[in-house]
């Protein structure tokens, strides 16, 4: 699963969501944010967000954001 991250917050552009195959973004408090059980790992997204902010949720330091991108998403 991929996570959207902090580079996220104030962000205007949606290529990401244009780009995922199975429409997994979501609005989320102050980033948009993608939801791990619809999320197939494909990675299309991660080279298109222009601010950098999607990441592998196997990076280090992403817990938090792998909560925060749960937590939003399944509000919908
Ligand atoms: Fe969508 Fe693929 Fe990005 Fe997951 S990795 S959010 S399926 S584009």
């Amino acid at each position: 699963t991929y996570v959207v991250t902090d580079n996220c917050i104030n962000c205007k552009f949606t290529d990401c969501v244009e780009v995922c195959p199975v429409d997994c973004f979501y609005e989320g408090e102050n980033t948009l944010v993608i939801h791990p059980d619809e999320c197939i790992d494909c990675g299309v997204c991660e080279p298109e967000c222009p601010a950098d902010a999607i990441r592998p949720d196997t990076d280090a330091g992403m817990e938090p954001w792998v909560e925060l991108n749960q937590k939003y998403a399944e509000l919908w």
